[in-house]
């Protein structure tokens, strides 16, 4: 982003796969902004509890404190006080968090969120794609495939179980490419 707008919220999303630094991308984002003298709040959904419950942390070990909520209407009430807002792991909110985001933003405020765009099996998750529409500023990254060393957009799961959340790092999933990537059963 070279030019933001003043006098105005905005949202800014963070999609792509495992492994491709979405949450490394979202702290470094905001710890920006803390060095710039704003004040930041950060959430993520209770459904996300590996390695640490109060901090958003990269799979560097990079880490930021943050709330860990149940209902999206608690990022409202604990957003006022702050003036650039992180959400971690947005694939797992329902519906609702787009329009939290939206009366944040109409509010004056800097969203900045980040998730999977799809699950296991190459689907949107959740309400990324409609976020993903909100979004003044979109940035989709990439890891790198592991069989073939191409970029990767694709998240593969190693194991055989078919929910569409199933929480793991690396002990459960791949970053793939297009080409790599393989269904279950196939
Ligand atoms: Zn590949």
């Amino acid at each position: 982003m070279t030019l933001t707008p003043t006098n105005s919220g905005w949202i800014e999303v963070i999609c792509g796969n495992m492994f491709s630094g979405k949450t490394e991308e979202l702290i470094r984002r905001l710890r920006r902004a803390q060095i710039a003298k704003m004040s930041t709040a950060i959430f993520k959904p209770k459904i996300d509890s590996r390695f640490s419950d109060e901090h958003i942390v990269s799979h560097n070990n990079n880490r930021l404190k943050s709330y860990t909520v149940s209902i999206t209407n608690e990022i409202l009430e604990l957003s006022k006080q702050h003036e650039v807002i992180g959400i971690d792991e947005v694939q797992f909110f329902d519906d609702s968090i787009i329009e939290v985001c939206k009366i944040l933003a109409s509010n004056n405020k800097r969203i900045i969120a980040a998730g999977l765009d799809t699950d296991y099996l190459g689907n949107p998750f959740g309400p990324m794609p409609k976020i993903m529409c909100e979004a003044d500023y979109l940035d989709k990254l990439r890891a790198i495939c592991i069989k073939c060393g191409n970029p990767a957009s694709y998240t593969q799961r190693t194991t055989s179980d078919a929910n569409q959340v199933v929480i793991g790092e690396l002990d459960k999933y791949e970053a793939r490419c297009r080409n790599c990537h393989r269904l279950p059963n196939n």
